[in-house]
């Protein structure tokens, strides 16, 4: 049965490396809104530890296919840099807006404008970033995880995506977990009226 209270749709895009995955399990454990990830689909591969259906639906390339051609996405993409499909599966915002979710969909820059470009939803959107592209360099340096190569790709990526954050209506700079998840907190407190946020 659908829950009285309405359920709203926020969109939080940010570079790779701006710290998206942390502010997002944080923030899940310390809002007291009654927040969803969609589980978006993907035809990459599943990295160690992820689950299918719960970290993402892992699709082959054909199945995405015929998913998109069968409507089944709200809207998808090949990522920036990715050379992957993502998308939004509408019956994962469906569901959890029916059931008075507040349903988080992290997706990169091209998926969140087909949305707003649509009027889709009337999300709050979000655009997470470490402050500066010197503060991006330095953490995918300090990773140490890639070469100079791979770093200069994330690095143009990053700035393509950068290019977006004018179409965000709050810009968040996670510098500070706990600063940033506050931050987040307190306009989706704001948006809500009267339920309340707190630290766990
Ligand atoms: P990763 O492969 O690291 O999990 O995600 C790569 C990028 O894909 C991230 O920027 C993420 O925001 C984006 N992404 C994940 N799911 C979706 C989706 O459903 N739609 C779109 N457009 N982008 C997505």
């Amino acid at each position: 049965m659908a829950s009285e209270s309405k359920g709203r749709l926020i969109i939080v895009s940010g570079p790779s490396g701006a710290g998206k995955s942390t502010v997002l399990r944080e923030l899940r454990s310390r809002c007291e809104l009654p927040l969803a990830v969609s589980v978006s689909a993907t035809t990459r591969q599943p990295r160690p530890g992820e689950i299918d259906k719960v970290d993402y639906f892992f699709l082959s390339p054909q199945e995405f296919e015929q998913r998109r051609k069968d409507g089944e996405f709200l809207e998808c993409k090949e990522v920036f840099g990715r050379g992957h499909w993502y998308g939004t599966l509408r019956d994962q915002v469906a569901t959890g807006l029916n059931q008075g979710k507040w349903v988080i969909l992290e997706i990169d820059v091209q998926g969140a404008m087909t949305i707003l470009d649509n009027d889709l939803f009337n999300p709050v959107t979000l655009f997470l970033h470490p402050g500066s592209m010197e503060e991006l360099e330095n953490r995918l340096r300090s990773r140490g995880t890639e070469d100079e190569a791979a770093i200069t790709a994330r690095l143009e990526t990053a700035g393509r995506e950068m290019a977006f954050m004018h179409h965000y209506q709050y810009e968040i700079i996670n510098g500070d977990v706990d600063i940033a998840v506050t931050e987040i907190c307190e306009i989706l407190k704001e948006k809500k009226g009267k339920q309340s946020c707190s630290k766990s």
